[in-house]
C-alpha cells in the first residue's frame, strides 16, 4: 500500500502487537464486566488491536507528511513490534524542521486519544463494550504520545531535545552527541526499571522495558554515528578524495585485462579508454558474467559498461551529495563519473569505498 508515494510496510511482528493489545484490552474488559461473553471479549480484543495499528500508522504518517513538506524524501513507513519507523533518506536540514517533524507525531497521538476519549463524555447511550474500546484505545494513544516524548534520541522526544540544542549551539554534531548521551542514559534507565519490575515485583512485563532499553541504546549510538558521518561527508569535496586509477585500453583482450590488471592491482573496476577518451567502465562483476572458457573470445570494450550509464558528479560537490547519488543508483556497480564543472572534462571516477575511506580519517 502507498500513501503519497510512501510505501506502508507491515512487518510480521506487527501481528504480535495486535495480539498483545487484544489480550490486554480483553482482560481489562473482563475485569470490568466479569460476566462478559467470550464473543464480546474477542470483539473488544480484535477491534482494539486494529485501532492500535491505525493509531501507530497515523502517528508515523504525521511525521512523514511533515517531512515531505520540508522537502525530505520518505521512502517507507514500517510498522513492527515496537511501533513504527518512518524511513527518511536524510536528516532534517534545520532545527525548526526537525522540531516540527518530531513533535507532530506525539501531538497527533494526543489529538487522536482525546478524540476517542471525548465520546465517553457525550450524552449518547453506548453499549459497554464500545465504551471500553473507546476508553482503552484513547488511553493507549495518550500513552503512545507520552512514551514517544521521552528524551531518548532517536525517539521523538530526543529529536525535540536535539533541535533545541542545535538551534542554541548552531552545531548539529555536538547537539546530536548530547542528545544521544541523554538517550543512552534513558535507555539504560528503562533496562534498570525493567529489572526492578521483573525481579522485585515479579511482573514479567519488565522484560519489555529491558528489551526496549537495549534496542533504544543501540539506536542512539547508531544515529549518532550516522549524523557524524553525514556531517563529515558534507565537509569533504570530491576533488580532494579522488584516487588515481589505472585505465584499460578498449582493444585489450579480456584475458589480458584479468591477468595483468585485475589480478595485479588492487582495483575492482577500471575506466576504459579508447583513442584518448574515457568510453566505459569494466567492473569485476561484469567479468564474472562471462564463463571462463569464453573469456578468450572478448576484448575489454565488448563487456565494459558504457560511460553514459553512470551518473555524473562535479569535482566541487560534497561527499554527502555524492553518497546520496551513489546509494540511489538502481543499477550496480555504484560508481559515478567525476567531471570538472568549468570545462566538463572527466577527471576521475568515484565509488563508495573512497567515501568510506575518507570517513576513517
Ligand atoms: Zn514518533
Amino acid at each position: 500500500m502507498k500513501i503519497k508515494g510512501i510505501k506502508i510496510k507491515l512487518h510480521f511482528s506487527t501481528l504480535l502487537i495486535v495480539a498483545l493489545v487484544g489480550f490486554y484490552s480483553a482482560t481489562f474488559y473482563s475485569s470490568l464486566i466479569p460476566d462478559a461473553s467470550i464473543w464480546e471479549l474477542i470483539l473488544v480484543g480484535v477491534i482494539n488491536g486494529i485501532i492500535i495499528i491505525f493509531s501507530i500508522l497515523i502517528h508515523e504518517l504525521s511525521h512523514s507528511l511533515m517531512a515531505l513538506r520540508y522537502g525530505l524524501k520518505v521512502s517507507e513507513i514500517e510498522l513492527n513490534l515496537f511501533g513504527g519507523v518512518s524511513k527518511m533518506e536524510e536528516e532534517p536540514k534545520t532545527p525548526k524542521s526537525e522540531f516540527k517533524i518530531s513533535i507532530v507525531g506525539p501531538l497527533s497521538s494526543f489529538i487522536l486519544g482525546a478524540l476517542l476519549l471525548i465520546f465517553l463524555f457525550l450524552p449518547i447511550p453506548l453499549p459497554a463494550f464500545v465504551l471500553v474500546i473507546l476508553f482503552y484505545s484513547g488511553i493507549t494513544n495518550i500513552g503512545l504520545g507520552i512514551f514517544n516524548l521521552l528524551p531518548a534520541f532517536p525517539m521523538d522526544g530526543g529529536r525535540v531535545l536535539r533541535s533545541f540544542l542545535w538551534s542554541r549551539k548552531k552545531d548539529l554534531l555536538s547537539a546530536t552527541k548530547v542528545a544521544s548521551k541523554v538517550g543512552i542514559f534513558f535507555s539504560y534507565s528503562l533496562v534498570v526499571l525493567g529489572f526492578i519490575q521483573w525481579i522485585f515485583l515479579g511482573d514479567f512485563g519488565g522484560m519489555w522495558l529491558i528489551l526496549m532499553g537495549f534496542i533504544l541504546s543501540s539506536a542512539a549510538r547508531r544515529s549518532y554515528y550516522q549524523t557524524k558521518s553525514e556531517v563529515k561527508l558534507s565537509n569533504i569535496i570530491v576533488r580532494d578524495i579522488l584516487a588515481q586509477k589505472f585505465v584499460l585500453p578498449y582493444e585489450l583482450p579480456l584475458i589480458d585485462a584479468i591477468k595483468y590488471y585485475f589480478m595485479a592491482f588492487n582495483q575492482y573496476y577500471f575506466p576504459v579508454v579508447d583513442a584518448g577518451e574515457f568510453v566505459g567502465i569494466l567492473h569485476l562483476d561484469d567479468i564474472k558474467q562471462i564463463p571462463i572458457e569464453k573469456q578468450t573470445e572478448f576484448i575489454v570494450g565488448d563487456i565494459a559498461k558504457k560511460i553514459s550509464e553512470f551518473p555524473i558528479v562535479f569535482d566541487e560537490e560534497s561527499g554527502k551529495d555524492v553518497m546520496k547519488i551513489l546509494t540511489q543508483m538502481d543499477k550496480k556497480p555504484n560508481i559515478a563519473v567525476v567531471k570538472e564543472r568549468y570545462d566538463q572534462n572527466i577527471i576521475g571516477f568515484i565509488d563508495e569505498t573512497e567515501l568510506i575511506n575518507a570517513l576513517k580519517l
